[in-house]
């Protein structure tokens, strides 16, 4: 390995992961992100200083340890944070994955993505290397997208139709939050974007949850959700319908 080798900025690292991606999972948490979804559960990956620099290698040699329990389905997975933030050290891991023949996903808000130069040509490399793409719709409505996260979701509906337009498979994911996003209006629109598209494989509901709090009082940062609950099973269920299609 030479001494210039790209390193990734790394959270942290879940040897058996299983929500993120087909099959058990290897799921490298990088550090960064340019959102601030009130419900962020990973507050603790924004700062994109990382003192867990790792190169490609280390990663994958590790990665490689528990293959033998990701069958035909698993692999790794690099969520976060924001993966595509950190674009040329995911060009480097997974075209090393390729070499060794693992499965490779991104979970992803999308938040970085623009059709200039220099990020496109290099998001075009990436997809080369990549097998799917766990994609959040963080909220379908404009205003309510730049309320709830502090971005536009303009490049993030833009990005999501040019994976269609190239065919590479999505998981799309949306967190039903109680008075955000548990919506039936919203949750229609949803629908009707997703009907637009041709390469959605599956369609996530996350219930909303207030686990991830605390990280945000060790950092001293107002949640602002405090009074949300969970939402009820039944209305996950009609999100679950209405974003599948299954209701009229
Ligand atoms: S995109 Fe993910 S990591 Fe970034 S703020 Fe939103 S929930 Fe947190």
């Amino acid at each position: 390995m030479s001494d210039n080798a790209i390193k990734g900025a790394i959270h942290s690292i879940e040897t058996f992961g299983s929500v993120d991606g087909p099959g058990v999972r290897f799921v490298v948490f990088v550090k960064g992100c340019a959102l601030r979804c009130k419900y962020c559960h990973n507050v603790d990956t924004w700062d994109p200083h990382s003192d867990d620099m790792r190169t490609s290698d280390e990663i994958l040699d590790q990665a490689e340890r528990y293959r033998s329990y990701w069958g035909n389905d698993g692999g790794i997975t690099v969520s976060g944070g924001e993966p595509l933030l950190q674009i040329d050290f995911l060009i480097d891991l997974f075209k090393k994955a390729k070499e060794r023949g693992i499965n490779t996903c991104i979970d992803t808000a999308g938040q970085p993505f623009t059709r200039n130069e220099p990020f496109f040509g290099k998001f075009n490399e990436l997809m080369k290397y990549t097998d799917l793409l766990l994609v959040d719709i963080k909220h379908i409505d404009a205003e309510e997208h730049v309320k709830l996260t502090g971005k536009s979701n303009e490049n993030i509906k833009d990005f999501i139709k040019y994976l269609s337009e190239i065919g590479k498979p999505i998981w799309i994911r949306h967190v039903l939050v109680p008075t955000i996003t548990d919506n039936d209006e919203y949750l229609k629109r949803t629908r009707e974007f997703i009907e637009e598209l041709s390469n959605v494989e599956k369609i996530e509901v996350l219930p909303y949850h207030s686990m991830g709090e605390y990280k945000w009082e060790e950092l001293k940062i107002p949640y602002s959700l405090k009074n949300i609950e969970a939402p009820s099973q039944e209305r996950v269920i009609n999100a679950e319908k209405i974003l599948r299609g299954q209701l009229a």
